[in-house]
């Protein structure tokens, strides 16, 4: 994808944090959180206007009414605002109101015809423009609207990695599934990719260490939401941090070389690290489903260890190794592991009653 430019050339630096609001609420709200964001010396203030939700009957944003606030930001702070489009009306409503830039949410990443309505709209504008990923991870759905509005014309262009959703049980509230992230950069590797570490958490307590990992993985820049009083926030209070925590997390984040595209060693080593980051959040997730079974078991009065099921399990796993070239020994000892572990986690979910 050639041509690309910086989503703000003012801004060309890495990593480029983005933050503010998940919505825009109030006058007085949008104008805190924005002094907080300059303070902390982010130079994008994001806020959400109309708000797209999974459920019905939640805060669905204040509309066109909060772009006066953001264009207000704007000068007050000398921030760069950005918010989220979903039709051509929302892109126009926000291009009258010099908005900086716009994102494409993870829900309207995943209709084709809706990002082709918005990258049509899009045509002869000279406007930042940051797709999010879909909410599956299907890593061509995600170039697929890329290539959308780089057809259009659109050079200021980035995407944001907000995490994928799951019906299984993980920390997260959207699973990160960072090899999604890693093959869009493989595949575009001219574009910036930031993460939302917010809305991957879901949990305030969650952030830093998020964006720790993404900046370490070699991510652009982050997005991250902020509001002066969390716990009020009308649309996801818990995962928001206020402007005082933003302020410690910019100044404390450690930054890495992030490798060239050529460094072939280099982005090894990253798929290394994502991939071993996976194995720890599948154990986790292995180990959580084997506490339910000795919830089970301690309620049906059942042994915790059932030897027939541990021979089972541990034969598959050597047959299924031995397909794909790794020795039936090192899987032995592995799942041998992993089920003292599980063992270990059942007795103790007996301890505690
Ligand atoms: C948001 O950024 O507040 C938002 C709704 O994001 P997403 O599309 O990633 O859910
Ligand atoms: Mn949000």
């Amino acid at each position: 994808m050639d041509g690309l430019r910086p989503l703000f050339e003012e801004l060309a630096c890495e990593p480029l944090y983005v933050a503010g609001p998940c919505s825009a609420e109030s006058r007085e709200q949008l104008l805190a959180a924005a002094r907080g964001v300059a303070m902390a010396g982010v130079g994008v203030l994001r806020a959400g206007v109309w708000k797209p939700r999974t459920k019905p009957g939640s805060f669905e944003g204040v509309g066109s009414e909060a772009l006066a606030w953001l264009a207000e930001a704007k000068r007050e702070y000398g921030l760069k605002v950005i918010t989220e489009v979903a039709t051509p009306e929302h892109l126009e409503q926000a291009l009258k109101a010099e908005i900086d830039g716009v994102w494409i949410g993870a829900r309207t990443t995943t209709n084709p015809f809706a990002t082709q309505q918005i990258a049509d709209a899009l045509r002869g504008v000279d406007i930042a423009v940051i797709v999010k990923n879909p909410v599956i991870p299907d890593v061509d759905l995600w170039v697929g609207a890329i290539e959308r509005v780089y057809n259009s014309g659109v050079r200021r262009l980035a995407a944001v990695h907000r995490g994928f959703g799951t019906h299984q049980t993980t920390p997260y509230r959207n699973a990160p599934h960072w090899s999604v992230p890693i093959e869009l950069h493989r595949r575009i590797p001219t574009i910036a990719i930031l993460s939302d570490p917010s809305h991957i958490g879901g949990r305030r307590d969650l952030v830093a260490q998020l964006s720790q990992q993404a900046l370490d993985l070699g991510f652009s820049g982050l997005m991250i939401e902020c509001h002066p009083h969390p716990e009020e926030a009308l649309s996801d209070a818990a995962q928001q941090i206020t402007p005082a925590v933003l302020q410690e997390l910019v100044a404390t984040l450690r930054l890495r070389r992030t490798p060239a595209s050529n460094d072939v060693l280099g982005d090894f080593r990253l798929h290394i690290d994502t991939i071993d980051s996976r194995i720890i959040e599948l154990l986790a997730e292995r180990m959580d489903v084997a506490r339910q079974i000795g919830e089970y078991k301690r309620q049906h009065a059942m042994a915790v260890v059932q030897h027939d099921r541990y021979n089972e399990l541990l034969l598959a796993a050597e047959a299924k190794a031995e397909t794909m070239s790794i020795s039936k020994e090192f899987i032995n000892q592995i799942f041998s592991a992993i089920h003292e572990e599980s063992v270990r986690q059942q007795l103790d979910v007996n301890k505690s009653r």
